[in-house]
């Protein structure tokens, strides 16, 4: 060392060249090192460390005079000549993978194993295997460039570099094959960064070039370093979160659109370009200008401002779509109060969903109306399974419900009830006479006689062929008796008119009596019928009621 320091110094331009690369690294890596949301970023710092010791061993023996102190520093720059590429594809590697957590130190040491067996064989270069014999000065000119006669170490050293190089070309390829836009820029600058210096490099090794008489590849940072500043600042390299917005924006399957304050569209992503088929001059463009949407947009901006509370609707003809417009004001906070930048407009694609609301619509409304109209069939159904179709009385299954609900009132105001079973006289006859259809008429015009009787509660039902029974709920049995026998005694007085002319018809009733006769229907049936029964046998056309000694 001794030696070298006292074999003088020469500061010239390539010194000063490299002095600024080395410079511009270290606020690199520095810049780097304070980023929050960076993957990678431990591998950045350790690579540029390493570029740092490359250049300052280049910039030592470019600056040394002696040719011996030359040939050490340029092998005290392997270290930095092998971790470069490595770190190089490390890193790569963990930005396109979006691997956040660093390497483990054991990692780190054993990726320096290559670059320190580099430097040692360089520095005791065994049997001249690493720099040939023929490594010597250019001239004989004090601080004249050393030319190196490249020894099989040497190649092993390069291979060893070379497939790193080789790894790192093909991950940034990968990555800028597999995407788009901005990422796409990032993919492509990466692969300059690792090509340019591997050009410089091959160039060196294969044909001889040089810089200052040196390898070029440590002055190919310069390029390296303008490539990241221009990232950094124009690209915004590493500052992921906005990338991943734009990105996601771009993704998106619904139409934003950024409006300023004063009413122009200063960002739109593809989806909203895709609607609305806004050509390329769409930046700054009047937002009601907009082909499509522009108008509705305006106009249902207008109603959100007017305090409208329902939320708005956009649609489009042709194809027919729906869009839930949502408008999200851009404020700024000052000091006099929040100030209005613009509003961001949001167009939730809500086709389906509305269609199926419609249709939803519909189909309840559909199935609304027929309820209705079931309701109302079951209702005339189950009125017309109670009544007899000839007459229009209640028949026999609604007596039952009836009976029952009247003897429950009757019990309660504790009154009885009188039933009275009336059959025509010698209707059989009369069929045979007249015919079937004349007897229907007697039949209609009978119950049309008892309808008439009736009073109150009273109820009349068709139980049988030419059987009929009315229910008078309050009636006492002597009450019972004589309004029976006064129907009974005018149908016998006034003839019916009938399809075969007037006809005198007769009636027989039977009488029973609740609860003094029976507490259940069926039995005060049996009793009626007893005394219906006892009504022929005394010679028809009257009314009978059977004492209990009679039964
Ligand atoms: P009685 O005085 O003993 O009651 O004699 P009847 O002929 O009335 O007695 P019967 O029970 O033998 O006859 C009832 C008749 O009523 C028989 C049947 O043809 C007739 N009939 C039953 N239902 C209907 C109907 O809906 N229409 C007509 N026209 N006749 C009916
Ligand atoms: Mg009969
Ligand atoms: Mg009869």
């Amino acid at each position: 060392m001794n030696v070298c320091v006292q074999s003088g110094w020469l500061f010239s331009l390539p010194l000063a060249l490299i002095g600024a690369v080395s410079a511009g690294v270290l606020l690199v890596a520095l810049w780097v090192a304070r980023q929050p949301y960076f993957s990678g970023r431990s591998t950045f710092v350790v690579l540029h460390a390493a570029m740092l010791w490359w250049l300052l061993a280049v910039g030592v023996e470019l600056g040394v005079q002696g040719a011996s102190c030359k040939v050490f520093w340029a092998s005290m720059a392997w270290p930095g000549i092998a971790a470069v590429p490595s770190l190089w594809a490390v890193f790569l590697w963990q930005y396109v993978n979006s691997i956040r957590t660093p390497l483990r130190p054991a990692a780190y040491l054993l990726l320096g194993v290559g670059p320190l067996v580099a430097c040692v064989l360089a520095i005791v270069n065994p049997g001249q295997l690493f720099y040939g014999p023929l490594t010597a000065p250019l001239n004989d000119l004090p601080g004249a460039p050393v030319i190196y006669q490249h020894g099989p170490l040497f190649n092993a050293v390069a291979i060893y570099v070379y497939l790193f190089m080789l790894f790192s070309l093909a991950v940034v390829l990968r990555g800028a094959l597999a995407s788009q836009g901005l990422h796409r820029r990032h993919y492509l600058a990466f692969v300059l960064v690792t090509c340019v210096p591997w050009l410089a490099n091959a160039g060196h090794l294969l044909y001889g070039w040089s810089l200052f008489g040196f390898d070029p590849t440590p002055f190919s940072f310069a390029f390296t370093l303008v490539a990241f500043t221009l990232l950094i600042t124009a690209v915004r390299l590493f500052d992921l979160v906005p990338v991943a917005r734009h990105l996601l924006l771009e993704e998106l399957p619904d139409p934003v659109l950024v409006v300023d304050a004063q009413g122009r569209v200063v960002e739109a992503n593809r989806a909203a370009l895709q609607l609305s088929g806004a050509g390329d001059d769409w930046q700054g463009r009047a937002l009601r200008d907009w082909p499509l949407l522009g108008g509705e947009l305006q106009r249902l901006l207008a109603q959100g401002a007017a305090g409208d509370d329902r939320e708005p609707l956009l649609t489009l003809a042709a194809p027919l779509r729906h869009f839930e417009l949502r408008a999200r004001n851009i404020e700024r906070q000052t000091r006099s109060g929040p100030l209005s930048l613009g509003c961001m407009l949001y167009l939730r694609d809500v086709t389906q969903r509305h269609l199926s609301e419609l249709q939803l619509g519909e189909a309840l409304a559909l199935s609304e109306e027929r309820l209705r109209t079931i309701s109302s069939l079951h209702g005339q159904l189950q009125e017309l399974a109670l009544r007899d179709p000839l007459t229009g009385l209640y028949n026999r299954r609604h007596l039952d419900e009836y009976f029952v609900r009247e003897q429950a009132r009757c019990l309660r105001e504790d009154k009885p009830i009188a039933l009275a079973l009336v059959d025509l006289d010698h209707f059989k006859l009369l069929n045979d006479e007249h015919g079937h259809l004349t007897g229907d008429d007697v039949l209609r015009e009978l119950s049309r006689r008892l309808t008439d009787s009736l009073r109150g509660s009273d109820a009349v039902f068709r139980i049988g062929g030419e059987e009929f029974l009315l229910v008078l709920p309050g009636a006492e049995a002597e009450e019972a008796y004589r309004r029976l026998a006064q129907i009974c005694q005018q149908l016998a007085q006034v003839p019916m008119a009938t399809r075969v002319g007037n006809l005198v018809v007769t009636l027989s009733a039977g009488l029973s009596h609740w609860p003094a006769q029976g507490a259940a229907l069926d039995g005060l049936l049996q009793v009626a019928d007893a005394a219906l029964y006892e009504a022929k046998h005394r010679g028809r056309n009257q009314v009978c009621m059977l004492q209990p000694t009679e039964r």
